[in-house]
């Protein structure tokens, strides 16, 4: 596998710290709860034979900011702990989200598809 550099300066995405405030409602408190509740298993331990409890509500293809899409049910994929700072992992060190959409192609901006 081919490795890339780390560079632990990389910014954030402008939205970060916007969006916080968004999952410190007790909307989305609730949103995600129920969404935990109708989807209790991790969707990517799932995808390799493993069950595990989902505890995290993530969006796949990420909101990337935009108000519409954090609030959009279909985008919500639980996932447990480990899955979930994986996927962050990954996002911080190429600074862009790996996630693709329904058409197959990576949905994030930054990704190097999209330059
Ligand atoms: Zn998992």
């Amino acid at each position: 596998m081919k490795q890339r550099q780390m560079n632990p300066t990389y910014p954030k995405p402008l939205w970060f710290g916007q969006t916080k405030r968004w999952y410190d409602s007790a909307r989305w408190r609730k949103v995600a709860k129920l969404h935990l509740s109708a989807h209790p298993l991790c969707v990517s331990c799932e995808a390799v034979g493993r069950v595990t409890s989902a505890t995290i509500v993530h969006h796949n293809p990420p909101h990337e900011g935009v108000y519409e899409r954090f609030w959009d049910s279909d985008t919500f994929e639980g996932v447990c702990a480990t899955c979930h700072s994986g996927i962050k992992r990954i996002e911080d060190i190429h600074g862009y989200s790996q996630a693709c959409g329904k058409d197959g192609l990576p949905v994030s901006d930054n990704h190097p598809w999209n330059k």
